[in-house]
């Protein structure tokens, strides 16, 4: 193994936990990790608000496209898990619609679903009246020359893929209200590159014997089943796994306020000084950007072009009958522009313990985002919220708020702005060259990989690359990863277990 000599990781979220793991469990221990916060976990850590409730910052599922990564949690968490089946919908005119929404149509009223399945019929029949092709390449062989030019185009922004997938019927309806208010900026100005297995595709002939049936379809997805810690929220997971960890290379409350790269120094807020050779930092870009000294100018204009949106999340304890509607639920979107909300999460059916003791509690998670696109009041936010929870008829007059909890992060979302990656390759690889190595969900700046399993692995990975026993798959190839490539992971965790018994049986 190589000798990276001295490592500081800036954060101990997933990503900077992810690192430190690796290098302890690989045997290097030259390393200290640095977080500002009063603990662990960063943008997946939880809260316990005066009252007693129990709040995540949004709605965390784990969604896992790694068997380490699995293994890790396991260890960490032991037998402190409660298994899920996903129940997921769309909130639309007041009713709630299986997730995903193109899948269900004939939950939808009739006008809307016609205005969707024509949508949808009009891009299957006429390939010439497609504005883009979804995929490129899987075009028809006999069309004209002309048709098929025309339709191999690849759509130039996410408004564009949206249309040439889903129709217009079903944007209207959904695709461009919902993600205009959960990104915050107009959908011309964002790639849609990061989509990969995260949306369903609508396929025609399926939803067509699905409406003749009239059943529901809401199966679909990697994340139709999910395990969340029973108590402690996300938080406890990032806690665990700090907890495997020497506690003497690990601090909190040890904010980084300056980086010399020419020096290879590093400054503390409290002011103190360390040395380093390397460092991992999972702290947002931008901000590594502004707080490192020595950087070239190009750089430095680079970091200042990266687009993100801020989050808030609003906690609702509350105390009363909970509806019908919301028995077994886990989340809902909401595309319509009346609630400030994107999603709701109904939390205390994660977890009993998500509530105070006592018959009657429950609870709702809302996230709002806020951008330059999309201003937000913070001062009356929670009671405008809960205003729009009522109208929704998610909160029934008889139901007491018994709790407001709000959290702001700055740093919620990394947006997948047109040409990001032309300035996220030079920024990444210039500091790299330096000896900073920039990752994580907001380290990295790329949506594809910013879940705390990806963001996590960012960090395993890198700790192996600079061990040299390793190179970085997520950060280089988001799709492969995403596609499945380490679902099974016998490099790491050893070979599965059916291969080891065939090679034991072998005379
Ligand atoms: C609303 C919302 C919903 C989400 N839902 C899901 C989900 O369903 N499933 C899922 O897997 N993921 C989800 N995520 C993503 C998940 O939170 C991230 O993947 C994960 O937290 C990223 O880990 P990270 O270590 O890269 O960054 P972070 O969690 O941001 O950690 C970075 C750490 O660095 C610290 N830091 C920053 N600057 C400094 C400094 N100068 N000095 C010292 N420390 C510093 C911060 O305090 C923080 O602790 C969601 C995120 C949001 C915002």
């Amino acid at each position: 193994m190589r000798d990276p000599g001295r490592i500081l990781l800036v954060g101990a979220g997933p990503a900077g936990l992810g690192a430190a793991w690796r290098l302890h469990e690989l045997g290097h221990a030259d390393w200290l990790l640095l977080e500002a916060r009063e603990g662990p976990g960063g943008l997946a850590a939880s809260y316990v608000d005066p009252q007693g409730f129990t709040w995540d910052c949004g709605g965390h599922v784990q969604f896992s496209h790694y068997a380490y990564y699995d293994a890790v949690l396991d260890r960490a968490l032991g037998a402190g898990w409660l298994h899920h089946r996903r129940r997921a919908g769309v909130w639309l005119g007041g009713r709630l619609v299986p997730y995903p929404l193109q899948h269900n149509l004939h939950r939808l009223p009739a006008a809307d679903r016609e205005r969707a399945l024509a949508g949808l019929e009009r891009l299957q029949k006429v390939p010439g009246d497609l504005r883009v092709q979804k995929v490129p390449g899987e075009l028809p062989d006999d069309l004209p020359d002309s048709v098929a030019e025309r339709a191999e185009r690849v759509p130039g922004d996410f408004h564009e893929w949206v249309l040439a997938t889903f129709g217009e019927g079903l944007a209207e309806l959904f695709f461009e209200p919902y993600n205009e208010k959960v990104w915050g900026y107009p959908l011309r100005e964002l790639d849609w590159g990061w989509v990969g297995e995260r949306v369903a595709p609508p396929d025609l002939e399926r939803l067509r014997r699905q409406l003749a049936a009239g059943e529901d379809d809401a199966d679909w997805g990697p994340n139709r089943t999910f395990r969340f810690p029973e108590r402690g929220g996300t938080g406890a997971i990032w806690s665990a796994v700090a907890d495997l960890l020497p506690g003497e290379r690990r601090r909190c409350r040890a904010r980084v306020v300056r980086i010399d790269a020419a020096a290879r120094t590093l400054r503390l807020a409290s002011g103190e000084e360390l040395a380093w050779e390397t460092i991992l930092s999972t702290a947002p870009l931008d901000r590594l950007v502004e707080m490192t000294a020595g950087l070239p100018g190009e750089l430095r204009a680079l970091g200042r072009r990266l687009r993100h949106s801020a989050v808030h999340v609003v906690g609702v304890g509350l105390c009363g009958p909970r509806p019908a509607a919301l028995d077994g639920v886990g989340w809902l979107y909401f595309p319509e522009p009346g609630s400030p909300y994107y999603r709701v999460t109904v939390f205390s059916n994660y977890s009993p313990h998500h509530v105070p003791e006592g018959d009657g509690h429950w609870s709702l998670m809302a996230e709002v985002c806020e951008s330059p696109h999309r201003p937000v009041a913070a001062a009356g936010l929670g009671d405008a919220v809960v205003a729009a929870l009522r109208t929704d008829g998610l909160v029934p007059p008889a139901v007491r708020v018994a709790s407001l909890w709000h959290h702001r992060e700055e740093h919620g979302y990394p947006t997948p702005f047109l040409g990001r990656d032309a300035v996220l390759d030079p920024l990444l690889a210039g500091l790299d060259r330096l000896g900073i190595h920039s990752r994580g969900r907001f380290g990295a700046w790329k949506y594809e990989v910013s879940n705390q399993d990806h963001a996590f692995m960012q960090g395993v990975e890198l700790a192996e690359r600079l061990l040299g026993v390793g190179e970085e798959v997520t950060l280089r190839d988001p799709g492969r990863v995403n596609a499945g490539a380490y679902l099974s992971d016998p490099a790491r965790l050893g070979a599965p277990a059916a291969a080891r018994s065939s090679e034991s049986a072998k005379p």
